[in-house]
């Protein structure tokens, strides 16, 4: 089971700190579960050193990487830098898409680079159309509807997506929801037979919440 909290462009490095000082002696520590953090850029370092320093059972991850290695391409963040504090990176974000242009060519670059430095892509789907670039093992389907309005998917369409991804990709890939997940529906999505966790944007922010997402999935 996953949860991942996507933090977006949000917390300081004093609020991302307080964030896993109050969570992390929190978590259910158990086989099945993998929490996963993905704070901003900048932030990464400082959150990588207090899980370490705390030996809580969270992960890292970043939320974009760059399409390209090392090099000359200003701004960028690769995923030979990155992979000093990450182990897992969101890609194609319907935010990206929208806001930056993100296409599904970018994507499939970003994925790649990923796999060859051995960090899991998440590849953000809008539907059972988007394509799931080759060697992606792990999805999330993210209804634009119901990202950050409050008004979620049902689980039951959520588990239909996910089981038509299967078919179209294999019984290996992983499908997680994602849209408006809080403590009192997330039982609702991983419930159902398709869905093997959810990504958490709003709800994640606000620590007392996020624990409790955590502490429903455990049960
Ligand atoms: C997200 O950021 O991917 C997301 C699902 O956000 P929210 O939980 O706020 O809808």
């Amino acid at each position: 089971m996953w949860i991942i909290a996507n933090w977006k462009s949000n917390k300081t490095i004093a609020e991302a700190l307080d964030w896993i000082s109050q969570i992390g002696p929190q978590i259910p520590k158990s086989e099945k579960l993998r929490v996963i953090v993905c704070p901003t850029f900048d932030a990464l370092s400082e959150v990588k050193k207090a899980i370490i320093v705390g030996n809580f059972p969270l992960l890292v991850g970043a939320q974009d990487l760059s399409p390209f290695g090392t090099g000359a391409y200003t701004g960028e963040e690769p995923v030979q830098t990155l992979s000093q504090f990450i182990d897992f990176v969101i890609v194609g974000h319907s935010e990206r898409r929208q806001n930056f242009g993100e296409t599904d060519e970018m994507i499939a670059k970003k994925v790649v680079q990923a796999l060859d430095n051995n960090i899991t892509p998440l590849v953000c789907v809008q539907d059972e159309n988007t394509p799931v670039p080759e060697g992606c093992k792990l999805v999330v389907f993210e209804p634009v509807f119901a990202i950050g309005t409050g008004n979620p998917d049902t689980p039951e369409n959520a588990d239909e997506i996910a089981k038509k991804l299967k078919e179209k990709y294999g019984d290996g890939l992983e499908v997680l929801y994602g849209g408006s997940v809080n403590s009192q529906n997330v039982k609702g999505f991983i419930s159902k037979p398709n869905i093997s966790g959810v990504l958490v944007g709003n709800a994640s922010l606000d620590a007392e919440e996020f624990v409790k997402i955590c502490k429903n999935c455990a049960l």
